[in-house]
């Protein structure tokens, strides 16, 4: 089976439009990108249209790349105190006199879109309420959209970094799953992969996880983004594997519609006040 990750943000966006048609207002998203990235302004473009696609608010910060980083923390700060911001982005990369972690640590945790503040970091592997990144976050979304029980379930997660491989992880084992970490040291991949019952693969590199890997009852997510020859592909050989193995995501239309659609159930919990 072919795992339709646009249907799947479809219906998300369907509630969250849905869960605040009678507030008092419209949640609403700021965020600020430094300079011209056309894979930055690109992705921007995505979320915006997300956020209008269900009417809240959003609201695109544009500052030259010569701001000082005292400057764009006071810009931050200001949208923290803001009560009527509910959510902040603030897209990476930064010119090199800006430090990402400063940046990420000036956003309140209760404002924090993506996740990334080390509160919220805490919190997640403690088990607490907070905000959860949006590719981890997808990716449970997924199985919980499809009811796929992840209790006692084998899975391994293939690539440990802090946005993707290790936050998602730790929420999968907060669900009950057997969870094996590999990376690019892990000795005899296809041994673990072949045991799996589920196989995440978040590497970044085309075609990494091929058929030999994997068997007829995989369930296989792909969350590689590639670019080859012009073309958009994952981290998975999902030609040789799509008829195969027992359920696959495609890629794209697999977890990245699902990742920008998660964004707005985290916005939501921030103008609800649930994170704090
Ligand atoms: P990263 O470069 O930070 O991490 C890659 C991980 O892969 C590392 O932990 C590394 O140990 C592991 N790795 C590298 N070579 C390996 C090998 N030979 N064997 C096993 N493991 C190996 O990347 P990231 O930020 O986690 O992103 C991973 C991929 O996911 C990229 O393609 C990225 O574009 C994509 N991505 C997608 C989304 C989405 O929403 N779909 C979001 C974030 C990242």
């Amino acid at each position: 089976m072919i795992i339709d990750g646009k249907a799947i943000a479809e219906r998300i966006k369907g509630k969250a439009k849905n869960c605040c048609s009678d507030c008092y207002r419209k949640p609403n998203a700021v965020a600020f990108i430094l300079g011209e990235n056309p894979s930055s302004e690109a992705y921007l473009r995505m979320i915006e249209r997300t956020l209008k696609s269900v009417d809240f608010g959003y609201t695109l910060i544009r500052l030259p790349e010569t701001i000082s980083e005292e400057e764009l923390l006071q810009k931050i700060v200001e949208k923290n105190l803001d009560t009527e911001v509910d959510g902040i982005l603030v897209q990476m990369p930064l010119p090199e006199h800006i430090s990402e972690e400063r940046v990420i640590m000036t956003i309140a945790p209760e404002k924090d879109l993506d996740g990334f503040h080390p509160i919220n970091a805490g919190r997640l592997f403690k088990g607490e309420k907070g905000t959860r990144p949006c590719t981890p976050l997808a990716v449970i979304t997924i199985f919980k959209e499809l009811d796929i029980d992840l209790e006692g379930k084998y899975i391994v997660v293939i690539g440990r970094s802090n946005i993707v491989g290790k936050p998602l992880a730790v929420m999968l084992m907060q669900n009950n799953a057997t969870v094996t970490i590999c990376h690019s040291k892990t000795v005899d991949l296809e041994e673990h992969t072949r045991k799996a019952d589920i196989i995440i693969v978040a590497v970044g590199i085309p075609n990494f996880l091929t058929r030999d890997m994997v068997t007829e009852k995989s369930i296989v997510i792909d969350v590689g983004i590639n670019e080859v020859d012009g073309k958009i592909v994952g981290d998975v050989d999902y030609d040789s594997m799509k008829d195969y193995v027992h359920m696959i995501t495609p890629v794209p239309g697999g977890v990245g519609p699902v990742t920008n659609a998660v964004l707005l159930l985290n916005l939501i919990e921030h103008f609800r006040g649930v994170v704090r």
